[in-house]
């Protein structure tokens, strides 16, 4: 059984950026839908093991994949906003983006870019490619496939329209230039310090 995961943060706390409603709409329902969805899956797998009856075993793979992979982003994108309070990327993790994305402003226009562009429901990320040891920006519009594999998640936005439409309507770039704003570099930093460079 997996649980939800509390938010670091109370449902108010990214006023007026991301206002307590659509918060509590995107973590009470659609995320507790993808927790509660995940761990169904993991019984009737257990069962299918237990019986010897894998008649609806693709299904159940993709669902585990699709409701999993649900959770895991959430959780990301959750964790790295917070109070609208200044962070920044540590001195490691700007060295990275200057290198890789030749400046901070290019690096944010760039995910700000991507963001607008991410097809329906979907995702941006930044991430680290650890077979090119570089950081690169992704879309990932079917969240149930990699984008990349073995890419390790840094900064996630979630383009789903549940996570922005309560508040913003159609108004997408407003959602994306109110996010900057909510970013926690703080749990960005400590996701990269993780990383073998
Ligand atoms: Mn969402």
């Amino acid at each position: 059984m997996i649980k939800m995961k509390d938010l670091p943060y109370p449902m108010d706390a990214l006023e007026p950026y991301y206002n307590k409603e659509t918060l509590s709409i995107h973590y009470n329902i659609l995320y507790k839908g993808y927790v509660d969805n995940t761990n169904k899956v993991q019984e009737k797998l257990f069962l299918a093991r237990e019986n010897h009856n894998f008649e609806s075993i693709k299904c159940l793979e993709k669902d585990l994949s699709f409701y999993g992979s649900g959770v895991i982003l959430h959780e990301l994108f959750f964790e790295n906003m917070g109070p609208p309070i200044p962070t920044s990327p540590s001195q490691k993790l700007i060295e990275f983006i200057n290198r890789d994305f030749n400046s901070y402003e290019k690096f944010k226009e760039q995910f700000t870019e991507s963001s607008k562009t991410v097809e329906a429901s979907g995702w941006n990320l930044l991430v680290w490619v650890n077979n090119f040891k570089k950081l690169e920006i992704l879309q990932c519009e079917k969240h149930q496939n990699l984008t990349l594999w073995g890419c390790k998640p840094l900064l996630v936005l979630d383009m789903w329209e549940h996570s922005y439409f309560l508040q913003y309507k159609t108004q997408r770039p407003e959602y994306i230039s109110s996010f900057w704003n909510i970013v926690n570099w703080n749990v960005v930093n400590k996701r990269f310090d993780n990383i073998n460079l």
